[in-house]
């Protein structure tokens, strides 16, 4: 079984017509709406057939677990297909959703979504940390924990040459599948362009390819001289960290179910879901003082939450990513001052790519909160302060902050008209206390430091999709993987083609050499779907007067072009990140 629940202000529902003969009838016509309710959208699949009453247990069990930790007495079953290629019988899923309505009933208030209906719903997710979470589990685990034993055996034991080609099988299966993506999806950019790929046995988590890897890193260099220019230090703290670090942040009860756990030496240790923890670590590790402030310290930490793989889509849903985190350290009075510089990022870096602010908003204390309303009155209005002075047009989300503290956050828009939420800044009242940390100020007394969450990117990764898309591949030069491509008309262009590559190589520019023998209509084709950024064609007049043909992205072409003057303009092209 499958599951995606969300933490919803409200879900309406309208049953539009019948999916298949027996579908559900008696139902309710009309739209439905429940407010403040978790949804828990529900595939229930073949191996589920097995043991119909045990699913119905762990499917109930799971429900309530989540229902009490956003504590929330309504719920929605909601039968939702697409979550799974491997269904059930609609008969035995029917029946455990029937099932567990009436289980669950006798505690919760709960409204069932009809069976067997194509259906239309409008849904509002809350924006706290477990208002989306995903499971998925089976009557099979059960019995693989008592019959662990057995599983060691058959790895041990040699491969038959039919089981290898099972698993070869297996492996292979994961080709993209097109036909339900649209043309500029960066599934297909990535695919065409060679810059990234996705393997079923690496569920939400991207295969680099040399090309794809490079756009990673020339972003990853960006932010880093950005921040080293505006007073960032960089730190990188360990993967795999002790649960008594995640009892401490409050991880290990709120955020456990999203974690990877592994052991080691009997200790138990979780597989780092966010940065911020290890950060602490770091500004416990020496004494501070009031000297040391604002102190801010970024990291690009790659960190694993666990997703349902069911609905991982790419790069834009993904369960390994880098995470550009930064935390200032700061104190009350250098606040506003601090959270200006990080607009003052926030706003360079996305002029950098073109995109542009499609709204911001200020979310401001929630009902379950730690700290007094004195400390909120402050911080809300620290934040309000800076997106006033900078005339930044924002609106306010009454309730929506964390529950240690307020925060802004960004939604981008990009070329296709859909909006974005990438950067947020984040105030923090509750880690300072919690990990104790102090700084000694100039009345010698010790004083608890404000922090400040921000990234930038959000995740790298989903940043790449975004731009991908928002650029239709069309990398600018100082991004893309292949900037130049030489072509050559025939075999006697060769030398020289090859002169003009050591040359571009020796300026640090991404070139490739294309000397086939195939015909110059099909090589140019084939450098323009790379969507290079310039094509050199190399044929007998270039040869004898020693200048290039240069043809740009939308097909204008300059001849007798001499190699400085390429080399100096494309330069130029690169360091001032022209788009
Ligand atoms: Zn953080």
């Amino acid at each position: 079984m499958k599951i995606l629940t969300i933490h919803a202000d409200f879900i309406e529902f309208e049953a539009k017509k019948k999916a298949f003969k027996n579908a559900e009838e008696n139902i309710k016509e009309g739209k439905e709406r429940v407010e403040e309710c978790l949804v828990v959208f529900t595939a229930v699949e073949k191996r589920d057939e097995e043991n119909v009453k045990a699913i119905v247990d762990k499917y109930v069990q799971e429900i309530k677990n989540i229902a009490q930790q956003v504590s929330t007495t309504n719920i929605v079953l909601y039968p939702y297909a697409h979550l799974s290629s491997a269904l059930s019988n609609p008969k035995t899923a029917e029946e455990v959703m029937k099932e567990a309505q009436k289980i669950l009933g006798e505690k919760y208030k709960v409204t069932r979504a009809p069976f067997g209906w194509y259906k239309s719903f409008d849904i509002s997710c809350k924006g706290h940390p477990l208002s989306e979470l995903s499971r998925e589990f089976s009557v099979e685990e059960s019995k693989s924990i008592d019959g662990g034993k057995g599983t060691k055996e058959v790895v041990e034991k040699e491969l038959t040459q039919e089981e290898i080609n099972h698993l070869l099988k297996q492996i292979s299966r994961s080709r993209l599948d097109t036909s339900k993506l649209k043309d500029n999806d960066h599934r297909i950019i990535g695919k065409d362009m060679d810059l990234w790929s996705f393997n079923e046995v690496a569920p939400g988590m991207v295969f680099w390819h040399d090309k794809g890897l490079i756009i990673k890193n020339i972003l990853t260099e960006y932010w880093r001289n950005v921040h080293r220019r505006s007073g960032y230090q960089e730190i990188s703290t360990p993967q795999i960290l002790d649960k008594k670090l995640w009892l401490l942040s409050g991880h290990w009860a709120k955020y456990k179910e999203n974690m990877f756990i592994t052991d080691y030496e009997k200790r138990e240790f979780a597989v780092k879901p966010m940065n911020c923890p290890g950060g602490m670590l770091v500004y416990k590790a020496s004494s501070k003082s009031y000297r040391d402030l604002p102190l801010r310290v970024g990291e690009l930490g790659l960190v694993h939450r666990q997703e349902l793989s069911g609905v991982l889509a790419g790069l834009f849903r993904v369960i390994q990513f880098t995470q550009d985190d930064a935390h200032i350290f700061c104190t009350e009075d250098q606040l506003e001052e601090e959270v200006g510089y990080i607009i003052d990022i926030i706003k360079e870096m996305f002029a950098t790519f073109n995109l542009e602010f499609h709204h911001i908003e200020l979310s401001t204390r929630p009902e379950k909160k730690i700290g007094s309303d004195e400390v909120w009155d402050f911080t809300e209005k620290a934040l309000e302060n800076v997106l006033k002075k900078k005339n930044i047009d924002f609106q306010v989300n009454e309730g929506d902050g964390a529950f240690y503290g307020p925060k802004i956050d960004f939604h981008l828009k990009d070329s296709l008209d859909r909006t974005w939420q990438c950067s947020t800044i984040q105030l923090d009242m509750s880690l300072p206390e919690r990990f104790d940390l102090t700084y000694n100020d100039k009345d010698g007394g010790e004083k608890r430091p404000v922090i400040l969450h921000r990234v930038v990117y959000g995740a790298i990764e989903r940043f790449i999709g975004i731009l991908t898309e928002h650029l239709s591949g069309k990398f600018p030069a100082w991004l893309n993987p292949t900037q130049v491509k030489i072509v050559t008309i025939n075999d006697d262009a060769l030398p020289f083609a090859k002169d003009i590559e050591t040359k571009l190589n020796e300026n640090n520019f991404r070139v490739e050499l294309d000397g086939r023998a195939e015909s110059l209509g099909k090589k140019i084709r084939e450098a323009q779907m790379q969507k290079v950024n310039y094509i050199l064609t190399i044929g007998d007049k270039e040869v004898e007067k020693r200048t290039l043909a240069v043809r740009d992205r939308i097909g204008q072409n300059k001849f007798d072009v001499s190699m400085d003057t390429f080399i100096a303009e494309l330069k130029e092209e690169v360091v001032s990140k022209k788009l």
